[in-house]
């Protein structure tokens, strides 16, 4: 079991929930994937189950259909799924945070619930074919007329948005403002008119990315998140969350390996080369260090702070240990780089892995830009221009 060591300022139920959650999991086992299930049908089946039991939402206020737990209590599912070695809690934390703090009270009553039962599927649509780390820069339009908007553009990488019923859309609602205040948030249902998501399929197979285009799509006033001119803040709050390791079962994910790794160079001390033993306790420092600076932010979210710049440390904690952990296990697991079954070119679950983690540095803002924000926003050095 690798936990997080959550040993400072623990409620007392704590370890009472994660005993009741380990006698669900038992009886709930993780479904088996059907041989041609999409992995994000089988996800939203998993997302269900957890659901049913009472384990999607757990530091969300009931009102808003969640357990009305701690964040501590959230974490510590997230890392009993990791070690169980299950897929984590469905990747709707950071959206519902946003919707948390920027959501009028109607609205919150209006998606939260759907979003943690699985009944609504949202993706993120931020990126653009001229706007990425450049987010600012984004050209998508949505235009006042009386009560609603008109929106036209395109947006690139978004994730399953054709498994999706809701997208979180950013765009400009004032070309004349500075970029930073003339962006707005939407709630955008994907089967409006003028909405077309074209699955892209990338280079290992899957067909992750979507490109979405909107071609005078309406959208009623009701469904801006926020004050018009204020879709900005809830951008960045919204990956300030999803740069966090803490709520996706990643990190006793992460131990499992590490684990491994550490028994290979305990037993096969002498057929592996210095140079990849080395290597091996790089993968356990970089743990050990992400290990820690997680329990330093679980403390902070139960002091009540909300994310911010500084979960650009996260994200690249994160990024190195992932990327050096699959990087080195593939090395000293060579045989894994395919899978049993078929004729040799099917990948293997841990190739799978690995190809994943060098989009680690990309997704949620590249490691460059996390730099750039830890220079600028968090040790306010000068900018080079
Ligand atoms: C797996 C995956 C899932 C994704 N899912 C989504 C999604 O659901 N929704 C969504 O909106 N987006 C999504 N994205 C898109 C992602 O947010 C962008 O790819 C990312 O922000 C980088 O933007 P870009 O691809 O346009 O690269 P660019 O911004 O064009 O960057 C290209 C290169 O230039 C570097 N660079 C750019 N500007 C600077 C600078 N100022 N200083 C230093 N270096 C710089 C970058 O670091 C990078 O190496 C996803 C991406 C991946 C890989």
């Amino acid at each position: 079991m690798n936990d997080i060591p959550l040993d400072f300022g623990d409620p007392a139920d704590l370890d009472d929930l994660r005993r009741r959650f380990r006698a669900w999991l038992a009886e709930h086992p993780l479904p088996e994937r059907g041989a041609d299930e999409p992995l994000p049908t089988f996800l939203h089946r998993w997302h269900r189950q957890l659901y049913s039991g009472g384990w999607v939402g757990l530091d969300v206020p009931q009102a808003y259909g969640g357990q009305g737990l701690s964040a501590l209590h959230q974490v510590a599912i997230s890392d009993e799924l990791g070690a169980g070695d299950a897929p984590g809690i469905p990747r709707i934390g950071y959206l519902a945070h946003a919707l948390m703090e920027f959501a009028s009270e109607e609205q919150r009553q209006r998606w939260l619930p759907r979003m943690l039962a699985g009944d609504d599927v949202w993706c993120q649509g931020f990126s653009e074919p001229g706007a990425g780390s450049d987010l600012a820069g984004m050209s998508t339009t949505a235009t006042r007329r009386n009560d609603h908007y008109i929106v036209n553009g395109q947006k690139l990488w978004t994730s399953y948005a054709q498994y999706s019923s809701l997208c979180l859309l950013l765009a400009r609602t004032d070309r004349s403002a500075p970029a930073h205040t003339s962006i707005s948030a939407f709630a955008l249902p994907l089967d409006r008119a003028g909405v077309t998501v074209r699955p892209l399929r990338a280079a290992n197979g899957d067909d992750e990315f979507c490109e979405l285009f909107l071609d005078d799509v309406r959208i009623e006033e009701s469904e801006r998140i926020g004050a018009e001119g204020n879709g900005w803040p809830l951008a960045m709050t919204t990956v300030s969350y999803e740069r966090n390791a803490l709520d996706t079962g990643h990190i006793s994910k992460y131990g499992l390996l590490v684990e491994r790794l550490r028994r290979a160079a305990r037993d096969r001390r002498d057929e592996l080369p210095d140079g990849l033993r080395s290597e091996i306790g790089r993968c356990f420092v970089d743990y050990e260090v992400l290990v820690a600076h997680a329990a330093r932010r679980t403390a902070e979210r139960l002091a009540g702070h909300t994310a911010g710049p500084e979960s650009s440390y996260d994200k690249l904690l994160m990024t190195r240990t992932e990327q050096r952990l699959y990087e080195t296990a593939l090395r000293v697991f060579p045989e894994e780089l395919f899978g049993n079954e078929g004729n040799g070119n099917e990948g293997g679950e841990l190739f799978g892995e690995y190809l994943y983690s060098r989009a680690a540095s990309v997704y949620g803002g590249t490691s460059q830009i996390q730099r750039n924000i830890i220079a600028k926003r968090v040790l306010g050095l000068p900018s080079a221009r």
